[in-house]
Formats: C-alpha cells, structure tokens, sequence
C-alpha cells in the first residue's frame, strides 16, 4: 500500500445510484464510467479510489443474507489494500446490512461506512452527493495513522451513527436514521466533530470475517388482540431456532394462560426466545413489571435495548456459528459490537 489514502468505493444498488435517463424520464442506475460527471468534486480527492460493483445491483428490499456474505467477502479479498471502504446501499434495509456486517467482520480495524440517499444522485436536490462525499471523509480519517472511525457505521444527513444501532425511521426526510439508544458517533458540519468517547477502539488483530447466518429465525411483534393461532402456528414452524419477541415498553407481554403456555412449550423444545422491546428508545426490564415477570420465568432473553435490526442478525451470526444453545443465549446478553447497553 502506498501513502496515498485508498478508498474502496462498493456499490450494491439503492436510489443513491440512480439517474433519470434524459429521454425516458425513468431511473436508471449510475454506472461508474459516469460517476465523475455527476461528482466532479470526485477528482478533487487525493485519495486513491478504486470500486467494486455488484451484479445486479439491488434495491435493498432484495437483500439477503447471502448477498451480506458476498458483501462480506469482498470487504476480505480487498481489507489490506484500502484504508476505508465505503458501501453504497438502499436506505431500506441499510440498517439491517450494518447491523449484520457489524457482527460478520470480527476484529474490524478500518471504517466500513454505509450510505445511500433519499433523492437519487442524478437529481439536482439530491442527498446522496453530500451523503457519499461525507463518507468518504470519514472513511479516510485518520488520527496518528490509525483510523478515527473503525467500525460498520451508517453516514445520513451530516450524522455518523453505529451502523447496529440504527433503524429507518423516515421514508421521505433527508433525515431517515434514527440511534434510539446510543449517541451519534460524529456531527458533521464546517467541521466533521467526530465523538471519540463513543467510537470503538481500533482492534489490532487479524480480521475475522464469519460467513455462516442462520435464517432459522422469527420475529413475532405483540399487538393487543394478537390470535392465539397466530402465535402457535410461528412458534411450531419447523426447523425454527430462535424468535424475536417484539414486546410492549420495558418488554411486556400479555399473561393469559394461553400465550405464556406456548412460549414456554416452545423454551421446552429448544427455541431461543429473545425480549426486543417495540419501543425505538429505552430497554427491556425483565420482571420489572408483573406483564414480563412470566417472561423471565419461562427463560426468554432479555434483549436490553438492542435494536430489531440488530436482534435478527445477530441471532443469524451466532446460529450460524453453531454454538450450542445456552452459549447463543450468554452471548445474546453480552454486548459483542456495542450493539446494546448491558
Ligand atoms: N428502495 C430503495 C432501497 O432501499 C430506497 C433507498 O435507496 O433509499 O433500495
């Protein structure tokens, strides 16, 4: 590697991409042959980029587990030859992706900053220009040649968030993030204010990069008047290891006979039932109030303040490692990539 800052710029699809073809008036995804045309201000940089794009390229409401692996693995081949590496991605399920890589890339040392837009970047009032020159910033920072942000972080509307804290809360605002339970991780204005107290250490060790998830998972969201059926017939689909409780506030849940005896029935045959609370701020008390004292008691997991995002894929990481089940329950109450509040 040179002195020259590289930065590996990788497309996976989204609205960040698209441009209007002049004479259909449709959307059409960038190429990056045409990239400069549309960010001029790329030539600019004295970095070092180079880019990786995915084929098809996808809105992100297609994206999958094994499209994170690919992504994953091309964030492997290339980790010695960049300093930073930058993912275009949908705003859909950006945070999903995040929150996945987080806990695929064990040992991160280098930022992996997430971003995408509302308005394409072929638009004039588009968010995506300043969206992707801010992460490209933040992707090169460095402090004493060591990376100011090394970890999976989200970049939208002049805010850095931890990519696994984070949830689309807007469909239309600039403004589409929301970190319910964990502080930004930099501000960006004149300057780019980054938040060291609340940015992970750099980790020196080799990187890991873990390519088994496990999509033997559920999530089951509570709603009052939620049908008994509905609730037996996802806890007995077969080949099921784990469900996500989406639980009211401080993670309450009915207490009719009914619906604790098929929980515990599906604790008895070996289901993981982890507590994530509806609530996009605040966490789960087990046995603070009477409505999750049987919760406890049955076995659920108590989720803290972990987001849904962050409960799926880390439920699928640590399926997918094959651990056995009460080393997947202590680890679902550790904090692994400061994905929650412990
Ligand atoms: N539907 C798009 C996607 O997530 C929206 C976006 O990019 O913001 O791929």
């Amino acid at each position: 590697m040179t002195d020259q800052t590289s930065i590996l710029i990788i497309y996976t699809g989204g609205t960040i991409g698209m441009v209007q073809d002049p004479k259909s008036g449709t959307l059409k995804p960038l190429t990056f042959t045409n990239l400069y045309k549309y960010l001029p201000v790329l030539e600019n940089f004295n970095y070092r980029f180079d880019f990786h794009t995915f084929n098809p390229l996808l809105d992100s409401s297609n994206m999958s587990p094994s499209f994170w692996i690919e992504l994953a693995k091309v964030i492997e081949e290339k980790y010695e030859s960049f300093d930073g590496f930058v993912v275009l991605h949908g705003s859909d399920t950006m945070a999903y992706t995040a929150s996945a890589l987080s806990f695929m890339l064990e040992n991160l040392g280098k930022p992996v900053i997430l971003t995408g837009s509302q308005l394409p970047i072929g638009m004039v009032r588009t968010d995506g220009r300043e969206n992707f020159i801010n992460s490209i910033e933040i992707a090169a920072a460095k402090e004493q040649d060591t990376p100011v942000v090394p970890e999976v972080a989200i970049c939208f509307d002049n805010t850095l968030y931890r990519g696994n804290r984070t949830t689309k809360f807007n469909a239309e605002n600039f403004d589409a993030f929301v970190s319910g339970n964990y502080p930004v991780l930099a501000d960006v204005g004149v300057y780019i204010r980054y938040h060291n107290e609340h940015i992970l250490n750099p980790k020196f060790k080799k990187l890991k990069v873990h390519k088994k998830l496990d999509e033997n998972i559920a999530i089951l969201k509570l709603f009052p008047g939620i049908n008994q059926n509905i609730v037996k017939n996802t806890l007995t689909t077969p080949g099921l290891k784990a469900v996500i409780l989406e639980t009211f506030g401080a993670g309450n849940a009915p207490t009719v006979p009914w619906f604790l005896d098929l929980l515990k029935e599906a604790v008895d045959k070996g289901i993981i039932l982890f507590n994530v609370t509806q609530c996009k701020g605040g966490k789960v008390e087990i046995g603070k109030y009477e409505t999750s004292a049987g919760l406890g008691k049955i076995g659920v997991i108590g989720g803290y303040d972990i987001t849904t995002e962050s409960a799926v894929t880390k439920l699928m990481y640590l399926l997918g490692c094959g651990f056995p089940k009460e080393e997947v329950e202590r680890l679902l109450q550790v904090s692994l990539r400061g994905e929650m509040t412990v």
